[in-house]
Order: C-alpha cells, then structure tokens, then sequence
C-alpha cells in the first residue's frame, strides 16, 4: 500500500464518518489536503494535520473551487464568521482557510 492510501486509511479511522469543515452535517467520501500539495507532490504535505476527511462539496472548497460565490461565501462563512471577504485580503484566502480548518480537525480529533 503505497504512502498516500495508507494516511487515507489512517485519516477515515481518525476522522470518523463525517466531513470535517466546519458545520457540516455530510458524511466525509474523500480525503483533502489543507494546504495544497502543488505540483510535484510535496512530501510534507502527506501528513495526517494536513489532511481532512470531506464531503465531495468541501473537498473541492478546500482546493479553491466553487460552482458559485453565494455557495462559496456561505461555506466561508462557517469558517470565519460573516464578512471575512472584507477582513481577509484575496490572496491569502487560501492560507488562512488551510490553517483555519487545520486548527478546527487537530481540536475535533482531539475531544
Ligand atoms: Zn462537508
């Protein structure tokens, strides 16, 4: 079993069935990475606090993609509280939602 399904297997038993963002309700059906593990494959990257466990929805948020604003905003919205779009400049949104949802999986997993 090669490095990347064996931290899969790992992140199912240590997240359980649901997804990890912040509020939601769906059962988890992937793995994603918080902070991206850009071209190449970062080793590093491959570790179980930058994993999260995630709906197919979520997933695609943690990775910066969206089928719509209102869709993208709401979920943010759980993370941030209202009016992070504001707060946070542009170009650090994807840090700030990698370190975010880090924070929230290494408390949830903890309790
Ligand atoms: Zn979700």
């Amino acid at each position: 079993m090669g490095g990347r399904s064996r931290l899969r297997s790992l992140l199912r038993e240590t997240a359980g069935e649901r997804c990890e963002w912040i509020g939601c309700a769906e059962a988890g059906t992937e793995m994603a990475h918080l902070h991206s593990v850009g071209m190449g494959g970062r080793e590093s990257a491959d570790c179980l606090e930058n994993v999260a466990w995630m709906c197919f929805r979520h997933a695609r948020m943690t990775d910066g993609l969206f089928t719509s604003w209102p869709d993208f905003k709401q979920a943010h919205d759980q993370l941030f509280g209202r009016g992070w779009e504001e707060r946070i400049p542009m170009g650090r949104w994807a840090f700030e939602r990698a370190e975010r949802l880090a924070e929230h999986v290494k408390r949830r997993r903890e309790t």
